[in-house]
């Protein structure tokens, strides 16, 4: 059973019963849930498992800089649904809600509100339009929210219309499901993702190598041994992968688990999240290290969103320049942005 406030984390020992009451504030303003599978997971308070989904009252402190939509994708949203920053590709928000809520999560005034979960099927319908009427889009990066928590009939129906619009070639989802709650992976499910005319790939967010669990390890067999490409997504977190043994389990055991380590992601400017973020110039120095350990196939792309919705930037590039004040990164289109960008 999924936990879903303070008071049941309280009832499960995961913080202390006086706890429940402190927290009831940070619960009441961004969603708790955690899974079974993740409950098993922590060893103890504020272990790296813990950290990334029990609340902490730290969440209540806005830091400079931190904004409610922190990698913009409100002002590229021509759509309800539909954010469209490049040219070839489209982030298509199904769903509003999620198996866990990380509690560093970029979107997190966006997901786990009262109300709709999903996209209304009017907005749906639009959406699908929008992509019918650009053929340039080529890819489609299927978010949320988490989508894998929607039904393997609603899976398939939704594969089914992206994949009979004919530009569209690549269907990509991005999902935390495979280590949080893997039983939903089943046969069915990953039949759902097939789809002839487009190649499927799952995107996999985990943070720490235990989140690999024998049983998440089967659930990305399953849909690896189905034909499935799999990459991974990380954020580099505070207490949790900031140290350079931690960050190389996690990228060989990936590796190990046929998925290509893909992004390390600086952690956005969220509300709320500060407690989180690692200096830039520590996640560089981590990324020397790891390069130094591991093989070109363990590493990923450290990468940061610019502020404002300009996209990402590789962070081990010539597109980040030290300031006085910071960095400035410069956007896919030559234009360079400070950061943290001013308030
Ligand atoms: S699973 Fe993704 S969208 Fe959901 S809370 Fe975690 S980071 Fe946010």
């Amino acid at each position: 059973m999924t936990l879903k406030s303070p008071r049941a984390l309280a009832a499960a020992g995961l913080i202390a019963p006086e706890r429940a009451t402190a927290l009831a504030p940070v619960a009441a303003r961004y969603a708790v849930a955690v899974t079974d599978t993740v409950v098993r997971l922590i060893e103890r308070a504020g272990d790296p498992i813990a950290r990334q989904f029990i609340p902490s009252e730290a969440e209540l402190l806005t830091a400079p800089g931190e904004r409610a939509d922190p990698i913009g994708d409100g002002a590229h949203s021509p759509v309800p649904g539909i954010v469209h920053r490049h040219k070839d590709r489209v982030l298509f928000k199904l769903v509003h809600a999620c198996p866990v809520y990380c509690r560093f999560c970029f979107r997190r005034e966006m997901v786990g509100q009262e109300g709709e979960s999903a996209l209304s099927p009017a907005d749906f319908e639009r959406a699908l339009g929008y992509i019918e009427s650009h053929p340039e889009i080529w890819e489609i990066i299927l978010t949320g929210g988490d989508p894998f928590i929607l039904s393997a009939r609603r899976v398939e129906e939704i594969s089914q219309r992206l994949a009979a619009i004919p530009h569209v070639k690549i269907i990509r989802w991005h999902s935390r499901v495979p280590v949080v709650d893997p039983s939903r992976i089943t046969d069915d499910f990953v039949a759902a993702l097939i789809v002839p005319g487009a190649t499927t790939i799952v995107a996999l967010h985990a943070n720490h190598p235990r989140e690999l669990t024998a049983e998440a390890r089967a659930a990305c067999a399953r849909l690896i041994d189905a034909g499935i490409a799999m990459l991974s997504q990380s954020v580099l977190l505070r207490g949790v992968n900031d140290d350079i043994d931690t960050l190389e389990a996690l990228m060989r055991a990936f590796v190990e688990c046929r998925i290509k380590p893909y992004y390390l992601h600086q952690a956005d400017l969220a509300p709320g999240t500060s407690h989180f973020r690692v200096p830039i110039e520590e996640g560089l120095a981590l990324m020397r290290a790891l390069r130094g350990r591991v093989s070109g196939l363990c590493i990923p792309h450290y990468v940061i969103d610019i502020p404002g919705g300009h996209a990402k930037v590789v962070l081990t590039s010539s597109d980040v320049e030290k300031t006085e004040t910071g960095y400035r990164l410069r956007d896919h289109e030559g234009r360079w942005h400070p950061y943290p960008p001013p308030d």
